[in-house]
């Protein structure tokens, strides 16, 4: 498949946006509905113990992975069934969000542009399978 324009992709993703869409209501909407969920749990814990608050470690580290290993496998690639996720992540996603608009100019070690970043969006965008 070859690489398409990322403005281009952008421009056909944004014009398909309905007119009822308010994009402040998505991001406030779910964050609200978040940081209530977690302000509940908080309310109900009582004195933790050490062993109980370094638990919550490898939970992040073990929900961090789940995303990891999600993304790669069904957002980059066709999973019977799941198709739809793919469509919407690889060639859409990754095709509008290219490195040159998402990935650091210059990475915290000094070198232009994240090489990693570049490589992984270009593999995702060019050679999806
Ligand atoms: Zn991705």
């Amino acid at each position: 498949m070859p690489a398409r324009d990322s403005e281009a992709i952008r421009r056909e993703l944004v014009a398909r946006i309905p007119g009822w869409y308010i994009p402040w209501v998505h991001l406030v909407g779910p964050s609200l509905v978040g940081f209530a969920l977690i302000a509940t749990a908080v309310r109900w814990i009582e004195r933790p113990s050490v062993w109980e608050l370094l638990f919550v470690l490898p939970v992040l580290v073990l929900a961090n992975a789940n995303e990891w290993v999600l993304h790669k496998g069904v957002l980059h690639h066709r999973v019977p069934g799941l198709g739809f996720a793919f469509e919407r992540h690889t060639p859409q996603h990754h095709g509008a969000f290219t490195c040159r608009t998402t990935c650091p100019r210059t990475a915290p070690w000094g070198a232009s542009r994240s090489s990693a970043c570049c490589a992984a969006i270009t593999r995702a965008t060019t050679h999806p399978s």
